[in-house]
């Protein structure tokens, strides 16, 4: 039997690649969002545009039958656009979350994933050890985008708790590679980096922060391999989804130089940087079998060429 299969948010970054495998696999699968895909066409079998918030609209997305619900439609961003956005987040991304876990439960779908991000966790010190999954509680995220994807996790907990479906909660470290949000406010610093870089004329970028700033980034193809490892494993407790590979943004720039083959110098300035540093367990989805293939430097260097041809206008 072809399984069916729902991806809210699949105009977007991880949703848009996450279809595509599905559909390699054999999934039937309808794409659902507010826009088409950012990057030539979906390969979902149905694309329905569609406001998340309004419920009626969530319901009528689930309309069919559906094996697994992927939920991945937020309003979303890298920190600029966290830090700027906050009504914007706690209002949009709850509508969505609320009203398609309430439309899945209706309709009775077996399994459900949600998005959520390594954001729910606390700052943390240089050289501080790993946070687990259980130290997201007593909470304290550094942000409202944070606190939001903890209401959600709760929120699909308790459907879950209640019998309505299966849940599988992903909290997602930094995500990248191609066709991924570059320009307009919302991209992630590795792809601001790619695109500041592929821009530069006289060897300078500007970056926020002191370059001192740690954090791991997870290579789209990789991530996607894991949302399937958790997806089809018994874990029903929120897993951290992310590599162990750690970098300050300093080296980050140096990969970026690298990839485009320019001598960069960074020039630093006064910016949303977010927390410290970051150093999270990845034990749990390791017990799925799955591990990461895709290094940063490698990703990077795939990453690139993409970014710079939308520089240059596609
Ligand atoms: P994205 O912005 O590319 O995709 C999100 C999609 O949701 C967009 O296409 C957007 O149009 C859609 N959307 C927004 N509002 C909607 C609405 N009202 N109705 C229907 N669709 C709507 O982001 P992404 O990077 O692909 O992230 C996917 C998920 O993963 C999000 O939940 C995000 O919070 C989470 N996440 C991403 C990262 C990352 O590094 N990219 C890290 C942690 C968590």
């Amino acid at each position: 039997m072809t399984k069916r299969a729902l991806v809210c948010g699949a105009g977007g970054f991880i949703g848009s690649h996450l279809v595509r495998r599905l559909t390699h696999e054999g999934y039937w699968v309808r794409g659902i969002d507010v826009k088409q895909p950012g990057w030539g066409t979906t390969e979902a079998d149905e694309f329905v545009i569609a406001d998340l918030r309004d419920p009626q609209k969530a319901a009528e997305a689930l309309t069919g039958g559906f094996d697994e619900v992927y939920q991945l439609a937020a309003d979303m961003g890298g920190m600029g656009f966290i830090h700027s956005a906050e009504t914007q987040i706690m209002h949009n991304s709850m509508l969505i979350n609320v009203n398609v876990a309430e439309a899945a439960a209706r309709a009775e779908v077996a399994r459900y994933f949600l998005a959520s991000s390594v954001c729910v966790y606390r700052d943390m010190q240089l050289g501080e050890g790993e946070l687990s999954e259980r130290d997201a509680y007593p909470a304290m995220p550094d942000n409202e985008y944070g606190w939001e994807k903890l209401y959600a996790e709760r929120a699909v907990a308790s459907y879950a708790r209640e019998g309505h479906f299966q849940a599988r909660i992903a909290r997602f470290q930094n995500c990248y590679g191609p066709e991924g949000t570059w320009t307009g406010g919302r991209e992630k610093a590795p792809a601001a980096l790619c695109r500041k870089v592929a821009e530069s004329s006289d060897g300078t970028i500007e970056v926020w922060g002191d370059g001192s700033a740690v954090r791991s980034f997870i290579y789209v193809d990789d991530l996607v391999t894991a949302v399937l490892c958790l997806m089809r494993s018994d874990i029903d407790e929120p897993t951290n989804i992310g590599t162990r590979e750690y970098v300050s943004i300093k080296k980050l720039v140096e990969l970026v130089a690298s990839a485009a083959d320019k001598s960069i110098t960074p020039v630093w300035v006064p910016g949303p940087v977010g927390v410290q540093n970051r150093n999270f367990s990845n034990d749990r989805i390791e017990t799925t079998g799955f591990q990461p293939t895709v290094s940063l430097s490698e990703g990077i260097s795939r990453t690139y060429p993409w970014i710079e041809r939308q520089v240059r206008g596609g």
